[in-house]
């Protein structure tokens, strides 16, 4: 899975592979969500790590072990990192190996997806909807209110939709239903299939 290691006791940027996502999220959108909001969740954290005792962890670790502003700013770091990372203006297509496990747990490819936005445009105010793998190898979607990381769970996260309104409110408004939609078009699957080991 996607993890971020410090160092010195401090975590890095993650940084953006592109600089446009096309229509579906727009470059506005893109400035405020990563260079504003995602900013300020690693400053936070690295301003709490020192002396913590959580200051050479994995982030994974920092999020299992943390509490409260280190937990709410460990976890949106990660959660941001992976759902940055998922996405491209020229994204790799679903294997079809990955494509034959989303038809064993859930029906079919469609079916997950409409389950998957119908999970994140459920999910009352702010938070993320998720795929993981179980410790068996079953993938799964949860719904994780606020800065919730499915490695709380003993989860493997494979993909993220962040449904905070800052994803989305600049271009959609409030039609969070539409926004998490369009962003199949962005989900580089190379990615997220890299994550499920
Ligand atoms: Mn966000």
């Amino acid at each position: 899975m996607k993890d971020l290691m410090p160092v010195n006791g401090q975590f890095a940027m993650p940084v953006l592979s592109y600089d446009n996502l096309g229509d579906v999220i727009s470059k506005e959108t893109l400035s405020f969500h990563h260079g504003k909001h995602l900013k300020a969740y690693v400053d936070n954290l690295n301003k709490l790590l020192p002396e913590s005792g959580l200051e050479n962890l994995p982030l994974s670790e920092v999020i299992r072990k943390a509490e409260g502003g280190m937990f709410n700013n460990a976890g949106q770091v990660l959660n941001h990192a992976m759902y940055f990372e998922q996405f491209s203006n020229s994204p790799k297509p679903m294997s079809a190996k990955f494509a034959s496990l989303l038809e064993r747990d859930f029906g079919s490819v469609e079916a997950f997806k409409k389950e998957f936005e119908q999970k994140g445009t459920t999910l009352f105010g702010s938070g993320w909807v998720w795929l993981s793998a179980n410790a068996g190898g079953k993938l799964v979607i949860t719904q994780q209110k606020n800065a919730e990381n499915p490695v709380t769970m003993g989860l493997t996260p494979l993909l993220t939709f962040d449904v905070w309104e800052h994803a989305y409110y600049l271009d959609y408004q409030n039609r969070r239903a539409d926004h998490l939609a369009a962003l199949w078009q962005i989900v580089d699957w190379a990615i997220v299939e890299s994550r499920l080991c």
